[in-house]
């Protein structure tokens, strides 16, 4: 489904004297089965645009537009229902949101609370685990006995086991070991390859922008500072420095960028001496 935003701003404490505009004059679109990097320094609104998305948060004015669910600032009724089963998120150690008593009732509580039955939900369960890397065994053990990968994986599995059509994945690798990184992300875009599943990934690793999206958008002071292809990150590189976005001048980083856009020089402003 389409993602579209219309004319977003997002002022929060509105007419108090804490009163923060978050997002300014948001306007873009997320085309249905894209995946997307969203980059941006902290405090940017990375994350109070993507709340947007599962009507986490209303806009202020303007109009959010998820598929046919239609958001309308000062608009009361929203199907929130609807929409939380057609967006999934994985937020920032999505780990601590685990509770159930074993990891199957952990995966199945999503899809069980929007209505399917329990014994669908546990069928998929059993088919998210090698997905996600874990061993079928460990369904009827504590998610509390796992080690910290485990537990995330455990908690995506949950996010995933609604189908989703929409996936917001708030830094979904955050404090892992690169191998663990590269593991997790992978994981994702496998999924967002075999199931079309629109996919925003909020990250500050300009390597996996550059690596996974085919769409990238920057946020810079709650605007959209720049949107477009992976090519963009060539295009505009100095304005990127200007806002405190460095780009890795690591080799390999290089290289791989060298890679997927078949160029045969790396730009000027990429060369890296030694
Ligand atoms: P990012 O995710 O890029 O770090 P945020 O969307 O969290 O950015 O924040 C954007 C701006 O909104 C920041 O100035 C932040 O301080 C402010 N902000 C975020 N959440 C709140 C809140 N609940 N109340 C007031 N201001 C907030």
């Amino acid at each position: 489904m389409d993602i579209v935003f219309s004319q977003v701003d997002h002022c929060y404490m509105k007419g108090t004297p804490f009163e923060k505009v978050a997002l300014k004059d948001f306007s873009l679109t997320i085309p249905s089965g894209s995946f997307t990097a969203v980059i941006g320094h902290t405090g940017s609104g990375k994350s109070t645009f993507i709340q947007h998305i599962n009507g986490l948060l209303r806009p202020s004015s303007g109009t959010v537009q998820v598929g046919s669910y239609v958001i309308k600032a000062g608009e009361k009724k929203v199907n929130l229902k609807g929409l939380r089963k057609e967006v999934g998120f994985v937020f920032q150690y999505p780990e601590h949101q685990l509770f159930e008593e074993t990891v199957e009732k952990d995966i199945t509580f999503g899809p069980v609370n929007f209505g399917l039955s329990k014994e669908k939900a546990q069928k998929r369960a059993r088919e998210l685990m090698p997905l996600v890397g874990l061993q079928e065994e460990l369904l009827s053990v504590s998610p509390f006995q796992l080690s910290g990968g485990q537990m995330r994986r455990v908690a995506i599995a949950g996010v995933l086991a609604s189908r989703p059509s929409v996936l917001v994945l708030d830094e979904p690798a955050a404090s892992l070991d690169p191998e663990g990184r590269v593991n997790i992300m992978n994981l994702f875009y496998d999924y967002h390859k075999t199931h079309q599943t629109t996919t925003i990934l909020v990250t500050h690793h300009m390597e996996d922008a550059a690596k996974y999206a085919d769409q990238i958008i920057v946020l810079h002071n709650g605007m959209v500072e720049m949107i477009g292809g992976r090519e963009l990150i060539f295009e505009r590189v100095s304005r990127l420095n200007e806002i405190g976005l460095d780009l890795p001048k690591s080799v390999s980083f290089l290289q791989n960028i060298k890679k997927k856009f078949e160029l045969s020089e790396v730009p000027m402003e990429f060369d890296v001496k030694g």
